[in-house]
């Protein structure tokens, strides 16, 4: 299970060296993790992971936080995540869903 991204679940995956001459060797794709945290602005609170790939992390920027994050891919997360992110995205996809429920909170 090294190497995973604890976001997303990537992992490394097998390939060909392919030289010139066509010759092919076994090489391996690694991900490019970092240790990060993710931080949901509606629960106000932060978790930090061990191991976040670089994709999760401008998927997350590009959004527009791990909320929209959470929101959009709950699916993705429920099947690859580990458990501790999946509960803290089930509870950012609650609060958020409070949130949007009241008009006066939306705007701030
Ligand atoms: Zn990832």
């Amino acid at each position: 299970m090294s190497g995973r991204c604890n976001l997303c679940g990537r992992g490394t995956v097998g390939g060909n060296n392919v030289s010139k001459s066509n010759k092919k060797t076994k090489r391996t794709f690694q991900v490019n993790n970092s240790p990060g945290t993710i931080r949901s602005e509606c629960l106000n609170e932060c978790i930090r992971l061990a191991r976040i790939c670089s994709k999760c992390t401008r998927t997350i920027d590009h959004v527009g936080g791990f909320d929209q994050y959470a929101l959009k891919f709950l699916k993705n997360i429920k099947l690859n995540s580990i458990d501790r992110v999946i509960q803290f995205a089930k509870r950012a996809v609650k609060c958020k869903g409070r949130a949007s429920l009241q008009p006066g909170n939306a705007t701030r």
